[in-house]
């Protein structure tokens, strides 16, 4: 769509900026009038709008992509070599229509009066009313012009840019506009999505706007916004035309993009599915659904392992991909095509939903191994409540409801053998012990050369947060350094970063003990194998091989959280000093050779930021086949148990049997692993 106005303003006037954007809107509207409300400056209409004259062009390109001989279009037929009643009828049609639903229910705008939109919605609306915009959430928003630029970066991280034209504040502002009926965000929303079609065109010179995830992004929300915003009257037949053509743009783009394997795959599918759906009067659209459930049906295989985890194995992407595959299932449903989906898909869904379960630490929050972050407590219950609901889980109810309603999970060791993910908890109360270990394969981008690291969380403190990712773009050397194996709690040789070579040799849930021996061979020369026992549900035994003809430095490292720590060096034992509650031991029994180092530590609990923390090795100099690390993990509130481990025998470095004797303060047991017979 095209404006003609050449209208220029001077900057930083606001009131004339307002009066700019209404020009700017209706330059070509004779009958308007505007009153001001005071304060806010904001234009108030006191007379009915007439239509804007159409841009005949874009009409006739519209109709020319639409089939007119559906249902309900007669109208719009009749009328198309007079495109602009054509349009003014058409957007009649789709106000009247009631064939497709949607999640976003036009019926419930009154309903929503005063109770749909947040605070945080409201400042971010209020906010994108003065071109105050949101890209990166991380970042503080910024001022886009007065005329918008679209492709504003003010802070060197890709992501601000990509993420603005996502246009989450646009949610925000329907969501404002049904709170609170104030048609300024229905007026300023038809203006700034016109303003972007008219702008962003598809080439390069805005490749910024059209990497195919942000148009995938934008696929799917903007037909959530047609229905937030189709019933204002500033919904205009010029609006509906620029809005529909650019979603055909939209469609046609994501028909030529599938990033295969990646959960770009599924926005790319969800933005098509959505305007697929929503739009049927499209000549296209049959081909788009079908493409995108394809897809959709394809991925599912492609992406999710049998175990229920996503194939990139960072949660908050696995998490993510759940809404992909499920909103699109949800809408199908809603229109009548949930055939098109075998039995399966909504099975693995299921299974999907499972993980945060499994996975998910004891006070609702998540792992931060790869692109992640732990996010806040509690974060993982609202999903767990409604897919309660959903697949009929007593136990996803009873850990959303932290075990005031629904029934407590049978197990409390889960192996997710094929993603090389494990978790080992005491119970299922907040202040349990988790422990959950990472040794799979490589998940691409958003995953990190990890293999044999864990997280530690006991009395509902994260003892143990991997150190998570920091920042994706614009800052090549801290995204590096979060990435390093060696700031992970596991093994290296010459602090080289390792590859993906996992393999499970033991898995042994039980009562008093729990066993897990993991292996990867990460360096052509070197693997590590990690034996992991979990004994009476109260600290852990952590055995480690390296073995092969690599030699040099082999150091396994720990990390614990921020907050102050107490090493001794001669007794090989570090920990955390928390005053209150609960903090963990670290000691490695003693052998020749074997020195104890601190190291730089840092954790990042949100993107862009990250603190200093505790960190350090024990290394022994390889210069025979193997060594081997026999060490206590042990997490304690109070005094600080008095653990002492020893290996029975000589049992050879990467065989198949080890015995070990532990005492815990005088109490000994013998635990170990024989897997010679297997
Ligand atoms: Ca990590």
């Amino acid at each position: 769509m095209k404006t003609s106005s050449n209208l220029r303003l001077p900057k930083n006037t606001p009131d004339l900026r307002r009066i700019g954007h209404f020009l700017l809107k209706f330059s070509r509207l004779a009958a308007a009038c505007l009153i001001w409300t005071g304060l806010s400056a904001v234009p108030v209409f006191a007379a009915p709008l007439q239509e804007p004259v159409q841009d005949p062009a874009s009409c006739s390109l519209l109709l020319s992509r639409l089939d007119l001989e559906k249902p309900g279009l007669e109208k719009v037929k009749a009328a198309v070599n007079h495109p602009e009643i054509a349009a003014a009828e058409l957007l009649a049609f789709y106000r009247s229509r009631t064939s497709v639903k949607h999640p976003v229910d036009r019926s419930q705008k009154g309903a929503s009066r005063g109770n749909c939109a947040s605070n945080n919605d409201l400042e971010t609306a209020d906010q994108a009313l003065k071109h105050i915009f949101v890209g990166q959430p991380a970042y503080p928003p910024h001022f886009c012009g007065e005329e918008i630029n679209w492709g504003s970066r003010p802070v060197p991280d890709n992501e601000w840019v990509w993420q603005l034209n996502r246009m989450y504040f646009w949610d925000a502002m329907a969501l404002a506009y049904w709170h609170t009926g104030d048609e300024k965000y229905a007026q300023e929303w038809c203006y700034q999505l016109t303003d972007w079609v008219r702008k962003n065109p598809r080439d390069e010179a805005h490749g910024y706007a059209w990497r195919s995830i942000e148009a995938g992004i934008r696929g799917y929300r903007w037909t959530g916004l047609f229905q937030r915003f189709i019933d204002s009257p500033a919904f205009t037949p010029a609006v509906l035309v620029s809005f529909l053509n650019s979603c055909y743009d939209h469609a046609s783009y994501l028909m030529t993009r599938y990033t295969k394997g990646s959960n770009w795959a599924l926005m790319e599918a969800e933005g098509m599915a959505f305007i697929a759906f929503t739009f049927p009067e499209f000549k296209a659209a049959g081909s788009w659904k079908e493409e995108a459930i394809s897809r959709l049906n394809q991925e599912i295989e492609n992406q999710v392992y049998p175990d229920g985890h996503q194939r990139e194995l960072a949660i908050g992407y696995h998490l993510g991909c759940i809404g992909w595959f499920d909103r699109t299932l949800e809408l199908a449903k809603m229109n009548g095509l949930e055939h098109a989906f075998p039995p399966s898909y909504r099975s693995t869904i299921e299974k999907m939903c499972e993980v945060p379960l499994k996975l998910g630490m004891p006070d609702g929050s998540n792992t931060q191994f790869g692109d992640s972050w732990k996010g806040n407590p509690g974060q993982n219950w609202g999903n767990l409540k409604r897919w309660a609901k959903t697949f009929g889980r007593d136990d996803f109810l009873y850990v959303a409801t932290e075990g005031k309603e629904g029934k407590k999970p049978a197990e409390t060791a889960f192996a997710l053998d094929k993603s090389g993910l494990y978790s080992l908890r005491s119970g299922w109360d907040k202040n349990d012990i988790c422990l959950v270990l990472k040794c799979g394969p490589d998940g691409g981008g958003h995953c990190q050369p990890d293999n044999g690291t864990f997280e530690l969380y006991a009395g509902g403190r994260h003892l143990m947060p991997d150190a998570g990712s920091y920042i994706y773009s614009g800052d090549p050397v801290n995204r590096a350094w979060f990435r390093q194996t060696k700031v992970h709690q596991t093994l290296t040789l010459d602090e080289k970063n390792t590859s993906y070579a996992p393999r499970l040799l033991l898995w042994q849930p039980g009562a008093k003990l729990d066993v897990l021996v993991v292996e990867n061979a990460g360096y052509p020369d070197l693997t590590h194998r990690r034996a992991l026992f979990f004994v009476d549900r109260k600290y852990f035994v952590i055995v480690d091989e390296a073995f092969g003809e690599g030699n040099g430095n082999v150091d396994i490292h720990f990390q614990f959280a921020p907050g102050a720590a107490s090493f001794d060096h001669q007794q090989l034992t570090a920990r955390t000093a928390f005053e209150e509650g609960w903090n963990v031991l670290v000691q490695t029994v003693a052998q020749d050779g074997l020195k104890m180092e601190e190291e730089e530590g840092q954790v990042s609990f949100l993107y862009t930021k990250k603190e200093p923390r505790p960190a350090f090795r024990y290394r022994l100099r390889k210069e025979t086949r193997g060594v081997r690390f026999v060490t206590v993990v042990a997490p304690y509130s109070g005094e600080a148990p008095d653990i002492k481990v020893k290996i029975m025998g000589k049992p050879e470095i990467g065989g198949s049997r080890l015995s070990l004797k532990v005492s815990e303060n005088g109490r000994s047991k013998r635990i170990g692993y024989d897997f010679s017979t297997n």
